[in-house]
């Protein structure tokens, strides 16, 4: 070790920021869905983990209420003891997906094993890479295989060539519909969950076309840093922010300290367009073909 950083890998070919003119839009569903790196930001919002049907459909309404356009939520989760809530599995996929399609928003949920990625494939709109898989290369690869778009979060400790590289692992296989997600790394201090390095992002639009979001969810760890952080990624030039929201954060089954309230979740979205039309960016319209099917519950 001499002190200084390591070049940037040579072999980040096709995500790397010359690979291509300009920058990437990932969309969903179609040119006129939810996009990521356009002027637009995608506003991914919705529980920790897929609890139960009436859960997941009051927080669709809710937060497509407040201007989200793509729900979160876990079906299949990684939690660090085994004899924690694993998630619904399949039964949760379906409710996601049709709690989604009541209020007209995308999908997009975590991954764990490649044996269930053409499964997620079907009913999700986005196939989410958590941290703890970012170099599970052979579950990068079963992603990549499925076409669908990818949101690929950075490794709990992982440097930016590392999580860039696990990006060319999907990028190799053809699909190049991968955005990166910053949810916070690993440090000394405990006083919040994770670090979130918001430097990343204008860092990453140096080094890559991809398009980044960020999450001040896993981020912080803490409801009450979410709004200010998520408002601080969209002014760095973040595509997006994914956040945690919950009914009753109190009752949640996973990351309760860290999920916002319907009401908190509205208010932080109040205060989104001022900080976005700072960077040239907007909230979400709702897209075409999206109908909202149900009145949100008052
Ligand atoms: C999640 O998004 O629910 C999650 C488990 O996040 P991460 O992989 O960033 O810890
Ligand atoms: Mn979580």
């Amino acid at each position: 070790m001499n002190g200084r950083p390591l070049p940037p890998s040579r072999d980040l070919r096709l995500v790397h920021v010359d690979a291509r003119e300009r920058q990437s839009v990932v969309s969903l569903r179609g040119a006129s869905g939810p996009s990521f790196g356009g002027k637009e930001l995608a506003i991914c919002a919705g529980p920790c983990a897929v609890e139960s049907y009436e859960q997941i459909v009051a927080t669709a309404a809710a937060v497509a209420g407040a201007g989200a356009n793509v729900l979160r939520g876990g079906a299949y989760k990684p939690r660090t003891s085994p004899y924690s809530f694993q998630g619904l599995g399949r039964d949760g996929l379906a409710m996601m997906r049709e709690a989604a399609d009541l209020y007209g928003l995308a999908v997009v949920t975590e991954v764990l094993d490649p044996r269930d990625a053409a499964i997620v494939a079907e009913s999700a709109d986005m196939l989410q890479i958590g941290a703890r898989n970012m170099q599970n290369t052979a579950l990068l690869r079963a992603v990549g295989e499925t076409g669908k778009p990818v949101l690929l979060k950075r490794g709990l400790a992982a440097t930016v060539d590392e999580w860039l590289l696990a990006a060319e692992y999907i990028a190799l296989t053809g699909n190049e519909q991968i955005v990166l997600c910053e949810r916070g790394i690993r440090s000394f201090d405990p006083s919040t969950r994770n670090l979130l390095d918001l430097s990343v992002v204008p860092l990453l639009a140096r080094r890559t076309h991809l398009p980044a979001i960020v999450d001040p969810s896993h981020g912080t760890g803490i409801a009450a840093l979410v709004a200010p952080m998520g408002l601080a990624a969209v002014a760095a030039g973040a595509a997006g922010i994914m956040v945690e929201v919950h009914p009753d954060p109190a009752s949640a089954v996973s990351d309760g300290m860290q999920s916002l309230t319907f009401a908190e979740f509205e208010s932080f979205m109040e205060s989104m367009p001022a900080v976005a039309a700072a960077v040239g960016r907007s909230l979400p319209k709702r897209f075409a073909g999206a109908t909202l099917n149900a009145p949100p519950p008052s």
